[in-house]
């Protein structure tokens, strides 16, 4: 994947600590190319407290966004001119966009996470779920299941009890239940469950945390959707285990793909056709992650 850089080429870049490992400058930098966009999107690490300095720096040089993950998405709430409705809600900010000096922040996690089912075809609306987390993407992906993709219910389990049960306090009323992490509430819950997704960092590529008992899956009933939000491996051990049992499994990556293409059309204010851009973009993925 080549960009021809201009002078004149706009900036864009995701920040983070770490952030080195991230994939969003090979998803964008795919499209861009694609797309002809006189853009160029890097990576720059912003250590964790200093995001402030890192906003007027990109103000300065001209940056005309970038996208912020671990751990500046709550700080950059209080330093935006404006937030769109999903940053307001989740209180965190992962797509900035500069214009005129100003700052506009917006979040496209839950929106991605939604259209990456949608565009698979599975259904939410008046189904139940079981959410496995209650950190900064179990939360977007609660609240947009429940408003967004009206789903029934969504059961959000989580190992420490106290954020779930915040969580869902700031759901509509009704739909989010709080629960704990032990096998017997997993196994019970899964019974009721038309998708269950998980949202913890349990077998995610560098992170030592494994799943030690997955014997919830088989309570699941035999059309439920696995959906695991962790993308590297492509095939967690939920997914595989999932799919050995005949459930239907997504990975995260169509999430990090749709979160892309929303920030790509709010950085250059132009409509992009998503049906274009996946086919090329998961083979780009795909052998990135075969060369590393
Ligand atoms: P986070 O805010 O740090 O939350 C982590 C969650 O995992 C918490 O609920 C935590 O429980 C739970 N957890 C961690 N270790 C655990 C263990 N050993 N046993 C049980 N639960 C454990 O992280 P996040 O930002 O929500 O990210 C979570 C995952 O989503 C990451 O793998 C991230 O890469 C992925 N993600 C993917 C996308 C995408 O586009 N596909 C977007 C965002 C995030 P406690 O509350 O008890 O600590």
């Amino acid at each position: 994947m080549q960009v021809e850089l201009k002078n004149s080429s706009k900036k864009l870049c995701v920040i983070g600590d770490p952030v080195l490992h991230s994939k969003s400058p090979l998803v964008q930098n795919t499209m861009i190319q694609a797309l002809g966009l006189d853009y160029i999107y890097l990576c720059q690490p912003v250590p964790a407290g200093r995001v402030k300095e890192w906003l007027s720096c990109a103000v300065f040089a001209g940056y005309a966004g970038f996208n912020a993950t671990m751990p500046h998405k709550r700080d950059l709430v209080a330093l935006m001119d404006h937030l769109d409705e999903d940053a307001a809600m989740y209180g965190a900010v992962n797509t900035v966009c500069i214009r005129d000096g100003r700052c506009f922040g917006s979040n496209t996690d839950g929106r991605g996470f939604l259209q990456s089912l949608n565009s698979e075809g599975v259904e939410t609306a008046g189904k139940t779920a079981l959410l496995l987390g209650a950190g900064g993407a179990a939360q977007a992906v609660a609240l947009k299941l429940c408003q967004a993709g009206r789903a029934e219910q969504v059961f959000v389990c989580n190992r420490t009890l106290e954020k779930a049960e915040k969580l869902c306090a700031a759901g509509p009323r009704g739909h989010m239940v709080p629960a704990g992490f032990q096998r017997e509430t997993l196994c019970r819950l899964a019974e009721q469950a038309d998708l269950l997704v998980n949202c913890t960092n349990l077998g995610m590529t560098g992170t030592a945390a494994q799943w030690e008992d997955l014997s919830f899956l088989d309570g699941l009933k035999p059309g439920a959707c696995v959906y695991d939000v962790i993308y590297s491996p492509e095939e967690t051990l939920l997914l595989a285990e999932a799919r050995r049992r005949g459930l239907r499994t997504l990975n995260g990556l169509g999430m990090l793909v749709w979160q892309a293409i929303f920030a790509l059309e709010e950085f250059t204010q132009t409509e992009i056709d998503a049906a274009a851009m996946l086919p090329l973009i998961r083979p780009v993925l795909t052998a990135y992650s075969q060369n590393t």
